[in-house]
């Protein structure tokens, strides 16, 4: 939903300054004048409007930029002598179209100017341009139509998703992670043996956590339990958005029938399982509030809206990205992880349509010697720094595609 807020918003930034959408700009006629000392083009249009023109090179053309318009020209007047060899217009993002005359040779714009609308004559744009003259200012840009600075993505970056930027956020604050320790309260999540209750290794885990996260200077922590108590899945998400988080990384631990299991595991959402044993996990997990005796009904009307979000796509893609950076720091940090560690299901609490979010399993509470551990501060500590290597080594990445 914010994606698409902010999109709208951006189509009507440029089609305001334009003169409202009441009447939409028309390129009426373009024709050109050979001088002794300069070329000129002049464009007809039937209001005034912003632009912006400069040239480019390799190949070498002239680049002319208004709002979106209407392409109106039928022949074009007097092109012999006027050095171009092909005209080109089209769209060039939301609310900007472009014009592109090809160049028979390396010019130079040296003046471009609007004229108004004077007895018979339209609003005009009119740029003089020829040999290059004053090498020194050939980058030179004429006009002041603001365009959106994108950077072109590379191939590679096209494949990554986005860093979420949503614009009330300044790139100068810090990214705001969340840390939702599972469980709690009434909700003791799995037992394991020696009577291990899932909630308080995860609290431990978090805490600890918050404190590597913090010092590393580059993020603000906000944690949706700091101690044992009950909070419903959905209020672990409302919280998340709140704080308008940039990522949500819920701690837990897995309990099975089989006590040789172990190993810590990563989990995104997704609409289909990615198999059957993620799905019984997620069924677990999701029974956190039957156990806290949410009203699943009103609960489920909520989580399903959010569900309309299309946002939610883009979303899933980030938190697969995470979750696999995520993976590549156990490794490094030579954490054991299940075969296949990064899987998906239907995790209620991963439901935040604009935050990347992912759930971690950081081991087996029904395997003995893994339950024992992963009470112990100095093994809450080896993984409370893995995932802090694995949230840096995320917002690198970003970083370095988003170039
Ligand atoms: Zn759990």
């Amino acid at each position: 939903m914010m994606n698409r807020f902010f999109f709208i918003l951006g189509l009507l930034f440029f089609l305001l300054p334009a003169g409202g959408m009441a009447q939409s700009l028309s390129v009426e006629d373009l024709r050109f004048g050979v001088h002794p000392d300069k070329k000129r083009l002049v464009l007809d249009l039937n209001k005034p409007t912003d632009f912006r023109s400069f040239v480019l090179t390799n190949p070498n053309r002239l680049v002319i930029d208004f709002p979106e318009f209407n392409w109106k020209p039928q022949t074009i007047d007097n092109i012999s002598g006027s050095a171009v060899t092909g005209i080109r217009q089209g769209v060039l993002e939301p609310g900007i179209s472009r014009i592109v005359l090809d160049l028979e040779k390396e010019s130079q714009i040296y003046n471009a100017f609007l004229l108004p609308a004077k007895g018979n004559l339209k609003d005009r744009l009119v740029i003089d341009y020829g040999d290059v003259r004053d090498k020194a200012n050939i980058d030179k840009r004429f006009g002041s139509l603001s365009v959106m600075q994108a950077p072109t993505p590379s191939k590679q970056a096209l494949a990554i998703p986005k860093a979420p930027t949503p614009a009330k956020k300044t790139r100068t604050k810090k990214p705001i992670i969340i840390i939702d320790a599972g469980h709690g309260g009434v909700d003791p999540g799995a037992i394991g043996k020696g009577n291990i209750h899932e909630k308080m290794i995860t609290l431990g885990i978090a805490q600890r956590l918050k404190s590597s996260l913090e010092a590393t200077g580059r993020y603000k922590v906000i944690m949706t339990r700091a101690d044992d108590r009950f909070i419903k899945l959905y209020d672990r998400v409302k919280i998340a958005r709140r704080h308008e988080g940039s990522l949500f990384i819920s701690i837990h631990a897995d309990s099975v029938g089989r006590a040789d299991v172990r190993g810590a595991s990563i989990y995104t959402l997704s609409n289909k399982a990615s198999d059957a044993q993620t799905a019984k996990l997620a069924a677990r997990e999701n029974r956190a509030d039957l156990i806290g005796g949410v009203d699943l009904d009103v609960e489920d009307k909520e989580v399903a809206d959010i569900l309309l979000d299309l946002v939610r796509r883009d979303t899933q893609n980030q938190s697969r990205f995470f979750a696999n950076t995520m993976v590549d720091s156990f490794n490094k940090s030579s954490i054991k992880l299940l075969d296949g560690p990064h899987r998906h299901a239907g995790f209620a609490v991963l439901k935040a349509p604009d935050i990347p979010s992912v759930l971690i399993e950081t081991g087996f509470v029904s395997n003995p010697s893994e339950a024992r551990r992963l009470t112990q501060r100095d093994y809450q500590e080896k993984i409370a720094q893995a995932i802090t290597k694995g949230v840096d080594l995320y917002f690198d990445r970003l970083a370095k595609y988003s170039e």
